[in-house]
């Protein structure tokens, strides 16, 4: 499959954090040609393992986030459901935005929003919040009560598209890219020996606090982990120094959240290789899985490389596919360049 393909069916899955089966589900079928062994975790990660067949083989880790980020039903006032917020999404972005409750089967609502005719000046430049706002699923309060049960999940509903030269734009591609660029780097080692032995995270609940990646982690045992997210990339109206280029190739994090061997070597893979990279500096926490997998049991040696993603944890999240298809080729060549298992 093309990883175009692969970041369009998992971007299309509906899963926000605490509520990753379908994820989970999807990705383990899609693991299975490339590993030995797949399973679930009780906390719900998806871990797949290849072993390289070699003694005393050093142990990496590959992983990416499978979650998302979306909402609870909490209450329900006549039709309209009254939400909370599952990790970060951007409520700005929410008024008459369409939200698709996961009930069975699923239910589409509308975040209610005045008539723009009506609101005065000072209104209009106020941004939302989400407990002033609710989803109108077209129901009286009685049939909305006895259909949707409070506590019922929800996500943006958005449709995943390409735009222009090489971007797509979807829900959920914050890190659900990030784990179709493992399934594409996988591809690319099919027919290579390798030193070490492999074991590919999809953690769950990343967006509340990297809470699957804790669990995962220690029960997977790794020597070295890789770290794929998303990151901040610019727009014309967002240069801050510190955001990455669309366009300018993955992001290898630099700092002490990342073990400087293992950055130094991706560094040195991708001027070898020559793919496009850039550097991102962060002197404190990244904000990623990264930052707990490297305390993991005794520590973990970790690497963090990130896709430049636009409008980040919005129902439109936008990348580039040449980036996506540079980090999968520094993946690979990353897990080769392991010769002996050493650094
Ligand atoms: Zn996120």
């Amino acid at each position: 499959m093309e990883l175009k393909d692969v970041i369009k069916e998992l971007s299309e899955i509906d899963a926000p954090s605490g509520f990753e089966d379908a994820a989970a589900k999807r990705v383990s079928e899609l693991l299975k040609p490339y590993v030995d062994e797949v399973r679930i975790d009780n906390m719900g990660n998806v871990l797949g393992f290849k072993g390289c067949g070699k003694k005393g083989a050093k142990r990496l880790l590959i992983e990416a986030h499978i979650d998302e980020v979306g909402f609870i039903v909490t209450g329900i006032d006549e039709g309209f459901l009254k939400l909370s917020e599952i990790g970060g999404p951007d409520i700005r972005t929410l008024p008459s935005a369409q939200l698709k409750i996961l009930t069975e089967p699923p239910i589409f609502g509308v975040v209610a929003c005045m008539p723009v005719h009506t609101i005065g000046n000072e209104e209009m430049n106020k941004a939302a919040k989400l407990k002033d706002l609710y989803a109108d699923v077209g129901m009286s309060g009685e049939c909305a009560a006895e259909k949707i049960p409070l506590g019922t999940p929800a996500v943006f509903h958005s449709v995943f598209k390409e735009l222009g030269e090489g971007q797509v734009c979807g829900k959920a591609l914050d890190d659900r890219a990030g784990m179709a660029v493992i399934l594409r780097s996988l591809s690319l080692l099919e027919n290579e020996e390798l030193d070490v032995d492999l074991i590919i995270m999809g953690s769950v609940q990343e967006e509340i606090g990297l809470r699957g990646a804790v669990a995962g982690t220690f029960g997977a045992c790794p020597d070295y982990a890789l770290s794929i997210d998303v990151t901040y990339a610019k727009t014309h109206d967002y240069k801050k120094d510190d955001a990455m280029d669309s366009g300018g190739g993955p992001a290898i994090g630099v700092g002490p959240n990342m073990t400087r061997a293992l950055s130094d070597r991706l560094i040195a893979l991708a001027k070898e290789k020559e793919i496009r990279y850039q550097l991102e500096i962060m002197g404190g926490d990244t904000g990623t899985n990264a930052w707990v997998i490297q305390t993991s049991r005794e520590g973990v040696a970790t690497a963090l490389v990130s896709l430049p993603l636009k409008y980040m944890h919005t129902q439109n999240e936008t990348l580039r596919l040449s980036d996506a298809e540079a980090l999968s080729r520094l993946v690979a060549a990353f897990v080769i360049s392991l010769k002996g298992g050493e650094l």
